[in-house]
């Protein structure tokens, strides 16, 4: 036995690193177990919103200007683009600026709040197997680590959730399949200086062109179930931009959770959270927000049941269905109302939704306001 904890956290992600520090700061005895040594790499655009800056202040104290301080902003600005296939829709202006970051440097970062907080941190430890009703994971290095209740934040692919009586059916018809190609911005055919969004080369699913600093980072992303030709598309659009033979670039695809969030991620002792839920909004794929939210609610969920020896499920489920579900079930309405016009209206559908109000779709990816009927969104 390698440890009893109060918690035992399973990924050291957005997710998991801050339920660590959540909960041992408020003096619980947690294990966060990664199988990666970190520093490591995650396949992510990078986007950050203005409501995931505005948490990070919260929980950790660590705004816009400490952010930029320590680096982790690798490039910002209040400009985006749309496009329908190569016409531009529109080129505006949020009045918040989208941000971007380097998930290396950045995971990394929660990863050390977790254990200056007094987490025990164990990486290069992969779990293999778990006991879900008793809290308990044994790792590929046959350690053994119980808790009084797990958290699984172990990513889109979590090993945690296969051994939970989920539905696989709904967990699998709504994942999407991403690819990314990452260029040094010297070698790609423009000069990137705004975030640039295309649609319309995909039933459901985009293409992103964001610029990283010295980087520039593409991507594809789309529900498997609707998409074909899927990495031949991204190939004939890098084409269509300049870019000469993309399919000897090194490229990366990883599933992205994509509208299948599940609607009570608790199990007994066992409770999931981001991407290992599905926690992750089903139009543009934000899921570092949704990431940190959930791991929050998630552990300020199990701190107080802990403390007041009460089943933590019900202030889990309370929060995010007051503040995270509405939004995911409103920008999952929002997704198919788009993608279905699209064959029909081609991009005048697209047109009329980004030039008449850009300020206050971006406004809504900010989390200003609400992917319901756009109204001001109160987060707590
Ligand atoms: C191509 C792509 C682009 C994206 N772009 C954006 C973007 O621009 N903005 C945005 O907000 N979101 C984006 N996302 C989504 C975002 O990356 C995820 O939603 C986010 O990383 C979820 O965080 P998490 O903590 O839940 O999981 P993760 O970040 O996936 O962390 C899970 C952790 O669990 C560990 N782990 C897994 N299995 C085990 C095991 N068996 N044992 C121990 N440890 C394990 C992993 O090593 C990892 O460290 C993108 C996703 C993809 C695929």
């Amino acid at each position: 036995m390698s440890g009893k904890f109060d918690v035992v956290i399973a990924g050291g992600g957005p997710s998991g690193s801050t339920a660590a520090y959540i909960l041992a700061r408020k003096g619980f005895r947690v294990a966060l177990i990664d199988k990666a040594e970190f520093p490591r790499k995650k396949l992510c655009g990078g986007l950050i919103t203005h409501k995931t800056v505005t948490l990070l202040d919260k929980i950790y104290g660590c705004g816009a200007a400490t952010l930029h301080e320590k680096g982790l902003i690798r490039f910002e600005s209040p400009e985006y683009s749309i496009n329908y296939r190569d016409h531009n829709i529109r080129d505006a202006e949020s009045s918040i600026p989208f941000r971007f970051i380097d998930r290396v440097d950045f995971d990394y970062f929660l990863l050390q709040k977790a254990a200056e907080a007094g987490a025990h941190i164990f990486t290069g430890e992969e779990i293999t197997d778990c006991n879900y009703r008793d809290a308990e994971v044994k790792t590929a290095s046959r350690r053994i680590y119980k808790g009084q209740y797990l958290l699984g934040t172990d990513g889109v692919n979590s090993t945690i959730r296969r051994f939970l009586p989920y539905d696989k059916k709904k967990w699998r018809s709504d994942m999407a399949a991403t690819i990314e190609i990452i260029f040094n911005a010297e070698d790609f055919p423009r000069r990137i200086t705004r975030p640039e969004l295309y649609i319309g080369y995909l039933r459901a699913g985009y293409i992103w062109v964001f610029p990283a600093g010295d980087k520039v980072v593409t991507g594809i992303g789309a529900l498997s179930r609707c998409t074909v030709d899927f990495k031949s598309t991204f190939m004939n659009f890098l084409r269509s931009q300049g870019v000469a033979n993309p399919e000897a670039l090194p490229m990366r695809g990883f599933p992205l959770p994509y509208g299948n969030y599940m609607k009570n991620p608790c199990f007994g002792r066992t409770l999931l959270a981001g991407d290992a839920a599905g926690i992750v909004e089903p139009l543009f794929g934000e899921g570092i927000f949704y990431a940190l939210q959930s791991g929050r609610y998630a552990a300020e969920s199990l701190a107080r049941g802990l403390s007041e020896n009460r089943n933590p499920e019900k202030f889990y489920l309370e929060r995010l269905e007051k503040y995270v579900y509405p939004e995911l079930k409103y920008s999952n309405r929002l997704r198919w109302a788009l993608f279905y016009s699209q064959p029909i209206l081609k991009h005048m559908s697209f047109k009329i939704a980004f030039k008449s109000m850009p300020r206050l779709l971006a406004d809504m990816v900010h989390g200003v306001r609400s992917y319901k009927f756009m109204l001001r969104k109160e987060w707590d």
